[in-house]
């Protein structure tokens, strides 16, 4: 990949701020976390992941995944969690996120609407977010209630090599996902599916939304490779790479040697890479309808 377009000033660097479970319980000492502070409102209170359901990840030590009895205080913007680090994951991730800044600015506006940035928070190990807390093992997610991308860097790149998803453009991919995430929130798709949610058969609704995150991670790569150029020989293939390796066919048959097609909530590998590449060949929302049929 070629970046050299301007990093993001919306990255939050938490790492070594220790703001999960582990030891100490629940938000202790921090005083800035409220538990069950988002008391009555209906809010949206499922985090949406790369795909990677630690039950079927890990032996052992699983999380759920989707926390629902604890929430947080969205954190209000925290100048004071930039701690300084600077490295070559962090500048690549802000890089990566100033890229997909641009596409979407752009494509919101020729909508006639405004493109409202997420923030992106780097953590390790455990973190606070609005979503409840949350564990690197998770993998990456997009909490819609702060509107923001969580990511552990050490655990993506271990998740990365443990799937066989290496490369900078399969990480520029999951970053695009997640984004492709928030895409779906500023749209409204989110609240819409969330409502559809409540007459049941969640998991097929779940792919919808997963896959046409791939999808859209693929409309900002042909995107930011029309303006830019970003895309260098290779880089496709590592993106289709990532997009099956993360596939519930392939993460189920790793993990327990069977499949359970009725229990995907991300889609095969098949679909996953078909909707990346969708999105990636036309460079266009309207090629993302997941939803239709
Ligand atoms: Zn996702």
């Amino acid at each position: 990949m070629r970046l050299d377009g301007p990093e993001s000033q919306n990255i939050e660097d938490r790492r070594g701020s220790r703001g999960g479970f582990g030891g100490g319980g629940f938000g202790g000492g921090g005083g800035r976390i409220a538990v069950g502070g988002v008391g009555g409102v209906a809010l949206l209170l499922l985090c949406l992941f790369l795909g990677v359901d630690p039950s079927v990840l890990l032996n052992g030590g699983a999380v759920d995944p989707a926390p629902q009895e604890r929430s947080a205080q969205a954190p209000s913007g925290n100048p004071s969690g930039a701690s300084g680090q600077e490295d070559a994951g962090r500048r690549f991730i802000a890089q990566v996120l100033g890229e997909t800044e641009q596409v979407w600015k752009a494509q919101f506006s020729a909508m006639g609407r405004q493109y409202q940035e997420p923030r992106l928070v780097l953590f390790s190990n455990a973190i606070q977010s609005g979503c409840g807390g949350a564990q690197a093992q998770m993998g990456p997610f997009y909490c819609p209630n702060d509107q923001r991308i969580y990511i552990d860097l050490d655990f993506m790149a271990q998740l990365q090599r443990q799937l066989g998803a290496q490369g900078d453009f399969a990480a520029a991919y999951i970053v695009a996902h997640e984004v492709g995430h928030h895409v779906q929130n500023q749209l409204g798709v989110l609240e819409r599916v969330e409502r559809m949610r409540n007459g049941g058969n969640s998991n097929a609704l779940q792919v919808r939304v997963e896959l046409q995150a791939d999808c859209l991670a693929g409309v900002w790569a042909r995107q930011a490779d029309r303006e830019r150029h970003i895309l260098e020989p290779g880089d496709v293939e590592e993106g289709l790479n990532a997009a099956a390796a993360v596939g519930d066919d392939r993460l189920q048959r790793r993990a327990q040697g069977r499949v359970q097609p009725e229990s995907f909530t991300h889609g095969s590998s098949a679909d996953r890479v078909t909707w990346f590449r969708r999105g990636l060949e036309n460079g266009t929302l309207q090629a993302c309808d997941t939803f239709k049929s």
